[in-house]
């Protein structure tokens, strides 16, 4: 199984990622975490990508990619993976056609998580993520046992800086300019299936197992 999750910031690709890495036994390849473990290693492209970040923009595609390319050579994307937050732009999901096929595979799907700006406001607002796993909860939602502190690792829960009102705004914007086109782009591969991205998150995660068998 080879996926792609599309959807705007806080549209959940993340924690659907996570529940379907569990199902399918498979890894879950998302860029902004990779992204944020790099600003918090302090590493020469962590503190570049941090820049553009911290302003709600995309971080320059030739970093992305080249992440992203790396990660594919790796032994457990053999028995398949799910991109979460990849690609982002149409230069993006043309770098990628090329990375797989030169691997000589293919994407079996690209799950369009379609989420209205309503509901995207209210998640971001109450998202906390660990510091340690990158385990994502909402304080109202989908709250941890115990307050601030991860169930999985018992690390510390924060608010990421792109979670703050102000960058929210940029984000939807560099969303709608930049990674929506990627939705016309799939669909016409004949690959997309849609959800609502708008329900209970056991109920976006039933739909999209329904839509992939
Ligand atoms: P995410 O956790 O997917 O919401 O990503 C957080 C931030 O990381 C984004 O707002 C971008 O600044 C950066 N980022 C993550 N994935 C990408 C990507 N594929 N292309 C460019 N920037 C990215």
């Amino acid at each position: 199984m080879k996926l792609i999750l599309l959807g705007g910031p806080g549209a959940g690709k993340g924690t659907q990622a996570q529940k379907l890495a569990e199902k399918y036994n498979i890894p879950q390849i998302s860029t902004g975490d990779m992204l944020r473990q790099a600003v918090k290693d302090e590493t020469e492209m962590g503190k570049k990508a941090k820049t553009f970040m911290d302003q709600g923009k995309l971080v320059p595609d030739e970093v992305v990619i080249g992440i992203v390319k790396d990660r594919l050579t790796k032994d457990d994307v053999k028995k398949g993976f799910i991109l979460d937050g990849f690609p982002r732009t149409v230069e993006q999901a043309e770098a990628l056609d090329k990375i797989t096929d030169d691997m000589g595979i293919a994407i079996d799907a690209v799950v369009n998580i379609a989420t209205s700006p309503e509901v995207i406001i209210e998640r971001l607002s109450g998202r906390r993520s660990c510091r340690d796993c990158q385990k994502v909860y909402h304080v109202v939602y989908s709250p941890p046992k115990e307050e601030g502190v991860c169930d999985v690792c018992g690390g510390e829960l924060y608010q990421r800086d792109d979670d703050k009102p102000e960058t929210v705004k940029k984000r939807l914007d560099v969303y709608n300019e930049q990674t929506a086109p990627l939705i016309d782009y799939y669909k016409d591969k004949g690959k997309m299936v849609e959800v609502s991205g708008d329900n209970s998150i056991d109920e976006v995660y039933e739909d999209i197992v329904e839509a992939l068998s």
